[in-house]
């Protein structure tokens, strides 16, 4: 029997389900809004073409579907054999037609979506693998998916900000962020102003400490590499500096 609804009623895993579904909405949008053509065109990601784009969010939900799969079964099933073999596909996926890539796109998010909700409650909480070898239980990878398409649609640089993306998932993006800034030690000396509360990583005493100041999505976007407009920055130098990379 195929479930028509969710199968958990967690209230919080529904609301993160129900970002996640927004933010697939929202890539759809824009790779909607894109013609054959404009595939071709450079992406925010160095090297990347939107092709380059599309293929990896479509392999990514084939990826997180994996892990579900995982959860409901109990046989471990890695998001990718090995990260050649992602980057493989990706660029693999970049060649595709326009037709194919967009249904890469279409049937790969479906699929991950049948999948989700038809988990069942309790395994939800079962333990996967995410691709950087962390484990976290199944619920884990709706966040995992959110992070990809909001993200990604706006570096399909067609339009879409940082000030589309909901302010939790702006606050989650940045926590994701700013936590791997620690655990590499790359966030010496560093203060984040967003809309005037301070947030500071690292040793700050010192006289090299930057400050980045601006409002929250200008202050993510830069953090997430994705430029510094909207922000500005004091300290060391007059301009704003790259941030610490996090990825
Ligand atoms: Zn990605």
């Amino acid at each position: 029997m195929v479930a028509r609804h969710d199968q958990t009623a967690a209230p919080v895993l529904l609301e993160s389900l129900l970002q996640a579904r927004r933010g697939t909405a929202f890539f759809a949008r824009k790779l909607n809004e894109l013609s054959d053509a404009e595939l071709d065109g450079g992406s925010l990601l160095p090297g990347w073409t939107r092709r380059h784009v599309v293929a990896h969010v479509g392999y990514n939900a084939r990826a997180v579907a994996r892990l579900i799969e995982w959860a409901a079964t109990g046989v471990e099933t890695p998001m990718y054999g090995s990260p050649e073999a992602r980057n493989h596909e990706i660029e693999f996926g970049a060649t595709l037609s326009p037709i194919a890539l967009r249904h890469l796109f279409d049937h790969s998010a479906v699929h991950l979506n049948v999948e989700w909700r038809d988990l069942p409650a309790d395994a939800w909480h079962h333990k996967v693998k995410t691709a950087q070898g962390r484990t976290v239980p199944a619920e884990e990878t709706v966040w995992m998916r959110t992070r990809e398409v909001w993200l990604h649609a706006v570096d399909l640089d067609n339009g879409a900000g940082f000030n589309d993306i909901p302010a939790p998932v702006l606050e989650r993006l940045l926590g994701d962020i700013t936590g791997a800034w620690h655990t590499r030690g790359t966030d010496a000396g560093l203060v984040l102003e967003i809309d005037g509360t301070r947030l500071t990583f690292g040793d700050t005493s010192t006289t090299n400490a930057t400050t980045i100041a601006g409002p929250l999505p200008a202050v993510v976007q830069w953090a997430a590499g994705r430029g510094g407009s909207g922000v500005t920055a004091s300290g060391p130098g007059a301009t704003v500096p790259a941030p610490p990379k996090w990825i």
